[in-house]
Formats: C-alpha cells, sequence, structure tokens
C-alpha cells in the first residue's frame, strides 16, 4: 500500500539495497528491536518488530532483542517478560542475542570518561531549572553554562564522585560539549549521565549514576554491531547527535534510519496513556481485550498471522498519519471466516416451544463447520422441543424490512426445520415476551422446502435442554472518537462506555463444550469469538468477541478513494 516504489520496496528496503551495493557493511544486514521496559507491547511496536525481524529475515541477516532499561525508576521485570512472551508470540526469535543496554553500562561508562579526557564532556552543576534556561529555545541560541570549562582532571574527579555517590541526585550532570549555539537544541550540551540513587531491576545497587537514553543507544548499536538502526520519526532530530557520539568515540557506526510511527484510529498507542487506563482501573489491565497492546489483542482473539500482515499492509513511510482501526479488523475477519469454525450460539435468548414436536423426543441435525473449507467437515447439532433464539431475531410488529421470526410468519432455523409463530406467551405486567409458541414442517428437515417454499429469515438457535451456558462478552472499540488525543479534552472522556457489554447466560451450543482457552470460533450472525484465556475454566466459560461480522472497511476505502 504505502511501499510504493519502482521495485514495490519500501523506502528503508531501498536503503539496505543501496548500502550492500556500495558494500557498506559488507553486505550484512543486523537490526534490533530495542523496547524500553516500562510498559506492555502494543500494535504500533509490533510494527516496529515485524520490520526489524522481517528485514533480517529478507536479508538473510539478523536481529536482537535489546531491552532499552537505562531508566531505572520506571522499568519492570514483569514488562521485560510480557515483551519476550510477546515477541515470540508473534512469531520472532533472536536466537542467543537477548541483549540489555544495562550489560553495558561499564562499558558506556569508560565511553564518557573517554570523552571527558578527549575535552568533549564536562560536569555541570548548574540546577535542572538553570540547565533549561541556559539552553535557549528554537529562536534563541543557548548560554554556556560557568562550569564548561573545567580542567579535564577536575571534571574525571567529579565524575568519579557522581559514581562513587558522594552526591544527591540533581547535584551535578555529565554533558557533551557540543555546541550551546546550535540551531538543533539537541545538540546544545546533552545530558549524558545523571545522579539517580535507585535500584535498576539488573544491576542492582551497582550504579547511582544512569547514562541517557541517547548516550546509550548509539553506542548499543555500535557494540552489537548493528547495520541499520530502525526507529521511529521523533528521533530524526536526534540523529546528530547518534552520529556525534560515535565519530567522536572513534567506533563502529550504525545507520539511524527514521520511519513513521503507527498511529491506529480509535485508540492510543502511548505507552504513558495506557498505563493511565491500566492504573485507573480503567481496563482490567494490559491485557484488557479493549488494549490495543500484543497481550489484549491476543486475548480479545486475533492470531498472530493477523498482526503480521496488518503490518504488512500498512508499509512503512516517512510521514505521519493515522491507520483505520477498519482495516485491523477487517483483516482479522478475513482471517478467521477462513479458519474459524462456525458454531450456533445465542447472546440474548428467548424460548421457542414447538408445540407439535413431541415432548421427550430430540435427534440430531448435520451442520457444516466452515463452508468456506469443507475439509473442516460437519458435525452433529442437537435438537428439540425447546430451543432458544436470539430475542432481536422476533418483532411482533414487525417493520416492512424486518423478514425474520413475526406472528403467523414462517422462517428457517438453520440446518433444521421451517417454523412458524403461531402464540406469543408474555409477561402480563411488563409485557415481556416470555416464550414465542412455534409450529414446525416435518417435511423441512436439514432447512430445505420440499416444495419450493421461500422463506426470508433464516435464524440461529440451539437446543435448551443441550446448550452449554457460558459467559459472552461484546467488546468493541474503546474511544468514541477516531483521534481521541488531538484538541485540548482529556482522552479518557472519550472512552466509550458500550465498550464492554455483558451477556450472561449466553446459550452456546454442546460441541463447544470442551473449547480450548484461546481457541477461535464464529458464532453465526454474530460475530468472531475466542474462549477466553484468563476467567475461563473446565465449568465456566467465557467467550470474548474479536469483532462482529460486519466490516466497515470496504466502504471507508472506497471513500479514501474519492
Ligand atoms: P511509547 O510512545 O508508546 O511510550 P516508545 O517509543 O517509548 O513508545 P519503546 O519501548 O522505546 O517505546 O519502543 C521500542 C521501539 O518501538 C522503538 O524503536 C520505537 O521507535 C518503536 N515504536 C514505539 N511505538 C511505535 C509505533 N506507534 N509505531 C511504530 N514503532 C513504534
Ligand atoms: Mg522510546
Amino acid at each position: 500500500m504505502s511501499n510504493d516504489s519502482a521495485q514495490g520496496k519500501d523506502f528503508i528496503r531501498l536503503i539496505v539495497d543501496a548500502d550492500n551495493e556500495s558494500g557498506k557493511y559488507g553486505g550484512r544486514v543486523h537490526t534490533r528491536f530495542p523496547p524500553e521496559p516500562n510498559g506492555y507491547l502494543h500494535i504500533g511496536h509490533a510494527k516496529s518488530i515485524c520490520l526489524n525481524f522481517g528485514l533480517a529475515e529478507e536479508y538473510k541477516g539478523l536481529c536482537n532483542l535489546r531491552f532499552d532499561d537505562t531508566n531505572p525508576s520506571k522499568e519492570e521485570t514483569e514488562y521485560v517478560e510480557s515483551i519476550i512472551e510477546d515477541v515470540h508470540w508473534l512469531g520472532f526469535d533472536w536466537g542467543d542475542r537477548l541483549f540489555y543496554a544495562s550489560d553495558y553500562f561499564d562499558q558506556l561508562h569508560e565511553y564518557a570518561t573517554h570523552l571527558i579526557r578527549e575535552g568533549k564532556a564536562y560536569v555541570d552543576s548548574l540546577s535542572a531549572d538553570e540547565i533549561r534556561k541556559y539552553r535557549g529555545t528554537l529562536t534563541e541560541t543557548g548560554k554556556n553554562s560557568p562550569y564548561r570549562d573545567r580542567t579535564v582532571e577536575e571534571n574525571l574527579e567529579l565524575f568519579e564522585k557522581m559514581r562513587s555517590g558522594e552526591f544527591k541526585d540533581g547535584a551535578h550532570v555529565l554533558r557533551a560539549k557540543i555546541d550551546m549555539a546550535s540551531p538543533n537544541l539537541n545538540m546544545r550540551d546533552p545530558a549524558i549521565y545523571r545522579i539517580k540513587h535507585e535500584d535498576h531491576h539488573r544491576t542492582g545497587a551497582k550504579w547511582c549514576i544512569y547514562p541517557m537514553y541517547d548516550f546509550a543507544h548509539g553506542q548499543s548499536d555500535s557494540i552489537e554491531g548493528i547495520t541499520h538502526s530502525v526507529c521511529t520519526l521523533e528521533f530524526e532530530d536526534h540523529r546528530p547527535l547518534y552520529d556525534w557520539f560515535l565519530i567522536e568515540l572513534g567506533i563502529y557506526r550504525s545507520q539511524q534510519i527514521e520511519f513513521a510511527r503507527l498511529n491506529l484510529s480509535y485508540t492510543v498507542l502511548s505507552k504513558r496513556k495506557l498505563l493511565e487506563l491500566v492504573e485507573e482501573g480503567i481496563v482490567s489491565g494490559w491485557d484488557d481485550p479493549r488494549m490495543p497492546t500484543i497481550s489484549g489483542l491476543r486475548r480479545r482473539g486475533f492470531p498472530p498471522e493477523v498482526i503480521r500482515r496488518f503490518c504488512e499492509r500498512i508499509g512503512v513511510a516517512k510521514r505521519d498519519s493515522i491507520v483505520e482501526i477498519a482495516l485491523l479488523e477487517h483483516t482479522v475477519r478475513e482471517e478467521l471466516n477462513r479458519t474459524a469454525p462456525r458454531v450456533m450460539a445465542v447472546i440474548d435468548p428467548v424460548k421457542v416451544v414447538i408445540l407439535n414436536y413431541p415432548e421427550g423426543q430430540g435427534e440430531e441435525l448435520d451442520a457444516i463447520n466452515n463452508p468456506e473449507d469443507p475439509a473442516m467437515g460437519t458435525r452433529k447439532v442437537p435438537f428439540s422441543r425447546v430451543l432458544y433464539i436470539e430475542r432481536d431475531d422476533f418483532r411482533e410488529d414487525p417493520h416492512r424490512k424486518f423478514f425474520r421470526l413475526a406472528p403467523g410468519r414462517e422462517v428457517r432455523l438453520r440446518y433444521a426445520y421451517f417454523i412458524t409463530c403461531v402464540d406469543v406467551v408474555k409477561d402480563p405486567e411488563t409485557g415481556e415476551v416470555l416464550e414465542l409458541h412455534c409450529e414446525y414442517d416435518p417435511a423441512t428437515r436439514g432447512g430445505d422446502s420440499p416444495d419450493g417454499r421461500k422463506v426470508r429469515g433464516t435464524l440461529h438457535w440451539v437446543s435448551a435442554d443441550h446448550a452449554v451456558r457460558a459467559e459472552a462478552r461484546l467488546y468493541d472499540r474503546l474511544f468514541l472518537k477516531p483521534n481521541p488525543t488531538e484538541g485540548k479534552e482529556d482522552f479518557r472522556d472519550f472512552i466509550n462506555p458500550d465498550s464492554l457489554r455483558v451477556s450472561d447466560p449466553c446459550w452456546v451450543e454442546p460441541s463447544l463444550k470442551d473449547a480450548e482457552p484461546g481457541s477461535r470460533i464464529q458464532f453465526e450472525r454474530l460475530g468472531y469469538f475466542c474462549v477466553d484465556s484468563v476467567d475461563s475454566a473446565p465449568d465456566r466459560l467465557v467467550f470474548n468477541r474479536t469483532v462482529p461480522l460486519r466490516d466497515s472497511w470496504a466502504k471507508i476505502e472506497r471513500q479514501m478513494k474519492k
């Protein structure tokens, strides 16, 4: 889609081709996926994962998984574990190349010392506020700190004292000595080490100074021999700094390349905002099926191939845009339409009694598991005198276009018989429909009429005596607004209050009795569902709706073409 160019390749692949041609990296392609373990991965990260691991696969190269764990305060082992699980689940493997930026703390400390010795870094003792003031703005050049001209000896001594814990947080920082007048704010003597008296999830209490992201990232790439360091556009302005460190340190240089991050409509893709939803209990956790996280999508019923295919479809571009969530939903429908077996389930039941079907009698009818794939075969569905159908499939006063069940009207019960509604039993006080009394035509077994009689409605149903009780969680988009973060309002004001509706009881046909957690099915006419892997138990079936059946993508695509 967006990877249009002569060879149908995106701009990153063209750069890699050119590098292979020129021999810049000796034909080597080595990428990395560098998450910060401060939250769960989301579908935006999946784009980066598919790109980095995809490049390695296509060019017979390698891709590392590297935790960018330079900030001890927000990082946790739980996140590390979830990230490992999610990347594996997406179908990628880093072999024995699982790294942590914290593995390089000694080396990074040495690099910093090297810069001090070269007169390229100094210890600043201004407060954070003062440093900000001295930095200037986009229109105003910065001012040199009064500490900028400390001698190498003084700097080495102070940096050593920073490391050995003699100072409080914020008392000093180590800064690169570049250019306070640079038009690029990132080049105005950026901080490279700060004091933080905090334990780190891997190095414990060993350090009380930690490298800044910019000082760790490029050097980690260099240490690992990364060729193409792919990152999102917000780092474009950091590239001169990325290069500056590698050049000044005289070490191997990886090439940073920026691409546009994924934005998806009707959701948010920022770990900070997702964390807020979790912490405020707006969702049940990082893996709430409404979350755009990999773990949320997995629990919602998305197969990993669907996420990979979606990432392929959206392609890689240099300009920011918002991708329609309808495309993601379309992609999962396309897959489940072919692969998910179909069953009947009733999520908002009303009882149907077939008056002319003998009490105590029953039979089994043949049902097709998936008409898209005959190899999936057939199954038996029990039929009896008392059934459930969807409350919504009956109207006492049908409007002109309502073709389903109504008093005196004949419809087809899928795979079963034609039935006609002969009576409606209502609660005398509330008027609520309690039962529909119907008659069936035994000659229509299997759902075909021998005399060519036509009916316009075909309903799904389950046999009340045989059905298995379950809970259905009907998920919808998390936000009501296509872009919940635009404008001044708080994004939480746009949460869709109906993003989860629970239907309990919901009745499913007995073939689902032992359905495995995580298995995916279509409830005929209702949507794609999966067995919830967290709350289901042997005596409790919980189904999550992945998506309803109706696909809005084609319409959106037509509108976009106009
Ligand atoms: P967030 O903005 O959600 O906090 P982040 O960029 O801080 O994300 P990281 O853990 O640093 O999260 O991301 C790891 C990698 O994934 C980085 O290379 C980053 O550029 C990439 N990435 C993050 N979000 C997206 C996105 N929406 N689309 C594409 N790539 C992304
Ligand atoms: Mg980041």
